[in-house]
């Protein structure tokens, strides 16, 4: 098979590299090249957009500019440096080299260590690299679009099926209490299951719209008082149970991060560490907040029923429950939304549980705290 041509921008002031670069390329008749040329930094920016190279290599000392401000010229004038740039660098700038490839570039080449071979290896790998790059690019924005389209489908979905069902849940109910005398029993008894069926179904409804408009919303970082949140977030629970210990600790005052989403992780787990209890044993849990690496390391623990490793990553999915609806109520969102909202936030979350023992999840939310170590709070609540 023909190998394809290649187009080489070099870009160098100096006439006799030039030649030796031209010379290297030229040598292999299976490698065919055109090349173009450029002197100036500004007028290899001009060449880039006429003569659309293949592969661009760049001298990074040149007369204009030097090759890291070449490399920001040409993400000013794309969004992101989409050709493949090799810099050519003196022997001792491998320093000045590196930070070019951070800047963009795919490979460094030392003028005083050129040979044709790695001269042909460096511009195949940094076309490949681009390649490679910009496919990943387009897989990436291709699958944010039908995320999004997915999001906006449940959202319209759960929103336009409330309504027929207030209709089903309210008929249902005028007919149990205005005719309940011409009713049979059974009738009765029939009318009470669709009423339960129909309210389950707008407490799933409610929680899919929750969790969808989780992913329609903007993260919005502000300074958060850690302790006040966890305060607002038990109240808004108000637990029923007769007995309970509760115990909030934190070693962090403020961090920045959402509070929508923040709220949204802790009532979760806070109001599962509640429901998922053994008959009979007194819940105890305990919620604690630590600086980790400029993050938060959050953990919700319970002495509750506990859950199987085989099921740790299946937990996090939507509408994935490990009990009926006869042991333990819920719809089976509450910890997608959770996982939602941590990777939202950057983080993640995961779970470590001993059956009939108790669970303990885990929230790391990186680059939220500015100053660690601040002063914290113990709260516990019997
Ligand atoms: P829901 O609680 O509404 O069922 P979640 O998404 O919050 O939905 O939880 C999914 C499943 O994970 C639950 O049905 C339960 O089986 C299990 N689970 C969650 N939290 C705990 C916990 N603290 N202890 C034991 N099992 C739990």
């Amino acid at each position: 098979m023909n190998e394809p041509t290649r187009r080489i921008l070099i870009i160098d002031d100096s006439p006799e590299d030039c030649f030796t670069l031209r010379h290297y390329l030229s040598q292999n008749s299976d490698y065919p090249v055109i090349f173009s040329e450029a002197s100036l930094g500004e007028k290899g920016l001009e060449l880039c957009r006429t003569f659309s190279p293949d592969c661009i290599l760049l001298d990074f000392q040149l007369p204009d500019m030097d090759g890291l401000e070449f490399l920001s010229e040409l993400v000013d004038e794309l969004g992101s440096v989409s050709y493949p740039v090799v810099m050519l660098t003196g022997q001792g700038s491998e320093a000045v080299a590196v930070e070019a490839m951070k800047n963009g570039a795919q490979d460094y080449l030392i003028k005083g260590k050129l040979t044709p071979e790695n001269l042909q290896r460096a511009i195949d790998n940094a076309i490949e690299k681009v390649f490679i790059r910009q496919k990943l690019e387009e897989q990436h924005q291709a699958l944010e679009q039908r995320n999004h389209e997915l999001q906006t489908f449940a959202f319209v979905v759960a929103h336009d099926l409330r309504a027929p069902l207030r209709a089903i849940n309210g008929f249902a109910q005028v007919i149990l209490e205005d005719y309940q005398a011409e009713l049979s029993k059974d009738v009765q008894h029939y009318l009470d299951n669709i009423l339960q069926a129909g309210t389950r179904m707008d407490q799933l409804i409610q929680d899919l719209l929750t969790y969808s408009r989780l992913g329609h919303q903007a993260v919005r970082l502000q300074p958060i008082v850690l302790c006040s949140l966890l305060e607002e977030v038990v109240q808004d629970l108000a637990f029923s149970e007769v007995e309970y210990s509760l115990n909030i600790s934190s070693s962090l005052s403020v961090i920045y991060s959402d509070p929508t989403l923040l709220r949204q992780i802790f009532t979760n787990l806070i109001t599962n560490a509640f429901t998922y209890q053994r008959p009979g044993v007194i819940p105890k849990i305990e919620v604690t907040c630590k600086a980790q690496d400029n993050g938060l390391l959050a953990s919700v623990a319970d002495n509750g029923i506990g859950i199987s490793s085989s099921n740790y990553d299946e937990i996090f999915e939507v509408f994935r429950r490990l009990h009926g609806q006869d042991n333990y109520v819920g719809t089976g969102i509450g910890l997608a939304a959770v996982k939602k909202a941590s990777e939202m936030l950057g983080g993640r979350v995961w779970v470590e549980s001993v059956v009939d023992k108790g669970s303990t999840f885990w929230v790391n939310l990186p680059r939220c705290v500015k100053d660690a170590g601040l002063v914290g709070i113990e709260r516990t609540s019997t």
